[in-house]
């Protein structure tokens, strides 16, 4: 995807006569080039659609453009519907119905019918609305002046949304190892993953990623030990257990792009041959937008790169996170997230330290990893689970705080947050829909976007906000197991 672009079709009829169709190609160039300037892709300018044929054009067309990521339709004038019905049937990207108008005010002096005509966004839009949902058509509906910041900001969240569905869709996922003995949450089909979310989920054995570190030179090592010094501080004089992170971080990284992957998993329980758990290693690759799971939890790995290409210039404030313990003080009730070692530095409060320390799990030698403290800010935790039959997308909303202690014996990266909508209510209702303990923690992608991933991906969607109660999610969760068996 070296080209990424997103295409505007905006719909109308012969009715006016050639000087109308003229006036809305010409305006809607126009905003095509204005909104191109503060979106973070390029909308580009397509066609005024009059007939059946040309809608159906551009449809095949962006279906089988690698460099369209999405539609974006809008009526300066009428647009009857019935034409929209083949094309709008064939469309595999994401679309998005900008529901806006050229003009920000009605002119008192120059309106007339003349005026009415040729500025009926009201009007035409709702006939073209009826059409996509009488198709029963997942899209996003945007309404607003489209000089708006709003608006720029809600279409800008959409297109990001959509280009990690377009990364999804290509995304190869690099296994070592199976998923930690007897855990089910990180469990999944991964034929049912492929059919719905286009994932490439492959094992390669932790024996030739072993073979791939033994050929690693000690230049290449020193140049990954500079990469280290100008990014993180270091707090060891263990630099052999450092170095042999840089090692294990260039092999996965190697076998990653040969294979075209971006994303990885590995477990503890398969490390054979390796002297380290990759903790620094891992870390680093996260940095640089690998997605990454652990004890083998393929999904959130998948997750993860997914939401860092879509916050912020693609590789976001996205972190694999797990849900640890809790503070149960009255007045100051948080949960507290860590994982053993691989937490992403994109999203600490400061410059990350490098340490050793035992590690009590996985009977390997002590491993380098980065500690530090995550930064404050509203955030979401999500999760994907599989619910036998169907996929479900959890997003919870929290608000992170800087860790109310300095915990200086906590060897690890960590994170405190306050759930929605309390953190007794948050955790019922999280264990209730069956959120897992991994998770990805985002401070730059928004639930909203989460939802529209989810609609574009027709997968189940669970937001757990300020507003939700137990009760409300039992009821949505039951209704949901219903219309999901019906689909
Ligand atoms: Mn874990």
């Amino acid at each position: 995807m070296e080209k990424k672009e997103f295409w505007f079709v905006v719909g109308s009829q012969f009715l006016y006569g050639p000087e109308v169709l003229e006036t809305v190609e010409n305006r809607a160039k126009e905003m095509a080039l204005g909104l191109s300037k503060v979106l973070p892709y390029k909308l580009v300018y397509k066609v005024t659609a009059k007939t059946n044929k040309e809608i159906m054009d551009v449809v095949k067309e962006a279906n089988y453009d690698d460099s369209c990521l999405g539609i974006v339709t809008w009526c300066h004038t009428f647009s009857p519907s019935k034409m929209w019905i083949n094309g709008l049937e064939a469309l595999q990207k994401p679309y998005c119905h900008l529901a806006t108008q050229y003009n920000m005010e009605i002119p008192n002096e120059e309106i007339d019918m003349d005026f009415m005509n040729l500025n009926q966004s009201a009007h035409g839009d709702r006939e073209h609305g009826f059409i996509a949902s009488r198709l029963r058509m997942q899209r996003k509906v945007i309404a607003g002046y489209w000089k708006d910041e709003e608006v720029h900001s809600r279409l800008s969240s959409w297109m990001r949304t959509a280009y990690g569905v377009a990364f999804s869709k290509n995304l190869k996922v690099m296994r070592f190892g199976d998923n930690m003995r007897e855990v089910a949450v990180t469990e999944g089909d991964k034929v049912e993953t492929q059919i719905k979310l286009g994932w490439q989920v492959n094992t390669w054995p932790v024996g030739k990623l072993v073979e791939v570190m033994d050929s690693v030179t000690e230049k290449e090592i020193d140049e990954m030990m500079d990469i280290y010094r100008s990014s993180y501080d270091f707090a060891t004089d263990d630099m052999d257990s450092v170095r042999y992170q840089a090692k294990e971080e260039i092999a996965i990284k190697k076998m990653m792009d040969a294979e075209g992957c971006s994303a990885f998993s590995n477990t503890f329980q398969d490390l054979y041959g390796m002297e380290q758990l990759p903790g620094l290693a891992s870390q680093h690759l996260m940095a640089l937008g690998y997605g990454y799971g652990g004890e083998g939890d393929w999904k959130v790995s998948a997750m993860m790169t997914i939401m860092k290409k879509m916050g912020k210039d693609e590789n976001g404030e996205s972190a694999f996170m797990e849900d640890y313990t809790y503070n149960l003080a009255p007045g100051a009730k948080y949960s507290l997230g860590a994982h053993m070692l691989e937490v992403c530095p994109t999203i600490a409060s400061s410059r990350p330290r490098i340490e050793v320390h035992p590690l009590g799990i996985g009977d390997r030698k002590d491993p380098a990893r980065l500690v530090f403290e995550g930064k404050e800010g509203d955030a979401i935790v999500v999760s994907l689970v599989d619910m036998g039959g169907r996929l479900r997308l959890i997003c919870q909303d929290v608000k992170c705080v800087k860790p109310i202690l300095p915990m200086p014996n906590l060897p690890v990266a960590r994170v405190m947050w306050q759930a929605y909508p309390d953190l007794e209510t948050g955790i019922e209702c999280w264990i209730t829909a069956g959120g897992a303990h991994h998770t990805v923690l985002s401070y730059d992608v928004s639930a909203e976007q989460m939802k529209d991933f989810a609609n574009m991906m027709a997968i189940e969607f669970v937001h757990i906000s300020k507003d939700t109660t137990v009760e409300s999610l039992e009821k949505e969760l039951f209704l949901n197991d219903i219309a999901w068996k019906l689909r």
